[in-house]
């Protein structure tokens, strides 16, 4: 029986990774090993039930006590914590999911990585911030990163039987995001429950808000660029509201595959579940008919400031990665906080990398975790700075 982990089993991601997991038969099918949550305990509790998991973890040390309460006379051992959850992503698992939100998903995905597990990585930050070293841990120990984010899923599903070399350009859908029609002048307006109103996509609310401000589409550009090697250059964003076509690879022959379905992440969760098998899955079968129309627009670089911060991303590489993400982070923490508005967070994001940059910092070829993670509180500290000058300024 293949024994599975699902870290961040309680988010969007691994909410929808639990749904599949029982529908193939739950612990009749997987011996599960670890689930971890954040602070929701109770939840976290059910989930362990329901697929007899070894351990449940949550990253919050002060839950403890209260997921003991809830786990008491189940058999299932409990901690909570980031080094906890650290130690539950080194027992030996076949495949884990990692959908932790955010840079703390780093760590847990490398040591799953150090055991030779698969990866399911929808914790595309882990990429961003640390791309070099995800791709060696899964080179030195025999395991295999598999993407989860739709439009890699797509790319990779795209790329099945072709040379990477025969690829040409790359080319990544995107929404547009809840404010993608709103006039440019009112974007500095928009409130947390605007960004909130995702057209397509049901996601957890980091990730909807980073749709609105392309944040998810610059943190996926760079994702394509550490996971499949390709050059900045070769990796273009087209708009396309309509969220049925999930990403497109175009080759030298002139030959684009575009790879289309429901929006609906079951899809490239069970994709990465079931590979190299292809399952069937309970998603909703397209009816082109009746959708009758696919539409495209090229991203405006006025709207979505996000999209050149990638490619200054790409540029300087390095640490670069984990500054830019945790910059990002930071201007959301203080969007969703209420202290910045929407169109603040780019500013925040580009002041941060400008005041690293300076500091001779980002540029660097080589580095290791212990990099990363400095640079991560680092770029935390500068991005709280930024944030800050702009509340004085905009009073
Ligand atoms: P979510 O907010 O719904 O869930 C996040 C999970 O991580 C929860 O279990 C939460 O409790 C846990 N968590 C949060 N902070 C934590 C911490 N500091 N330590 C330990 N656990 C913590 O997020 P989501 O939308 O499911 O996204 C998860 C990841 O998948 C993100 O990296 C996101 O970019 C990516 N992703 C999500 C979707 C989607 O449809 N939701 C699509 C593509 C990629
Ligand atoms: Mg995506």
């Amino acid at each position: 029986m293949r024994r599975i982990s699902i870290f961040g089993a309680t988010g969007s991601v691994g909410e929808q990774t639990v749904d599949l997991i029982l529908r193939a038969g739950g612990p009749a099918a997987y011996r599960t090993v670890a689930v971890t949550g954040g602070r929701n305990v109770a939840r976290l509790a059910e989930i362990a039930r329901a697929l007899k998991a070894e351990i449940a973890v949550c990253g919050d040390a002060a839950c403890l006590g209260a997921l003991r309460a809830a786990l008491s006379g189940s058999g299932i051992a409990v901690a909570a914590g980031p080094a906890a959850l650290d130690e539950a992503a080194a027992r030996p698992a076949d495949w884990v999911m990692s959908a932790i939100v955010g840079a703390a998903g780093l760590v847990p995905g490398l040591t799953a990585l150090g055991q030779g597990a698969t990866l399911a990585l929808a914790n595309k930050e882990s990429l961003v911030t640390a791309g070099p070293l995800l791709m060696a841990a899964e080179a030195a120990h025999g395991g295999r990163v598999l993407p989860v984010d739709s439009e890699h899923s797509a790319i990779f599903q795209a790329l099945t039987g072709e040379r990477i070399e025969t690829v040409e350009r790359i080319i990544l859908t995107a929404s547009g995001g809840a404010l993608r029609d709103w006039p440019l002048e009112r974007l500095a307006q928009a409130t947390v429950a605007d960004a909130l109103a995702h057209p397509n996509w049901a996601m957890g609310q980091r990730i909807t808000i980073d749709s609105a401000s392309m944040f998810n589409k610059a943190l996926e550009v760079i994702e394509t660029r550490e996971f499949f090697g390709v050059a900045p250059e070769q990796i273009e964003v087209i708009i396309h509201p309509e969220s049925i076509i999930h990403s497109m690879v175009g080759f030298r022959d002139g030959a684009v595959m575009a790879h289309l379905g429901a929006p609906d992440m079951r899809h490239p969760i069970g994709f990465a579940l079931n590979w190299p098998e292809r399952a069937a899955l309970p998603v909703a079968r397209l009816d082109l008919a009746a959708l009758a129309q696919l539409t495209f627009r090229a991203p405006d670089p006025a709207r979505y400031p996000a999209l050149r911060l990638a490619g200054e991303v790409m540029r300087l590489r390095g640490l670069a990665g984990a500054a830019f993400n945790a910059a990002k982070e930071i201007a959301l923490d203080e969007f969703l906080a209420g202290r910045i508005g929407f169109a603040e967070m780019a500013g925040v994001v580009e002041d941060t990398l400008a005041a690293l940059s300076a500091a001779g910092g980002l540029e660097k070829p080589a580095f290791g975790l212990e990099d990363v993670l400095a640079m991560d509180h680092l770029a935390r500290i500068r991005a709280g700075e930024a944030a800050q000058a702009r509340r004085r300024k905009g009073r």
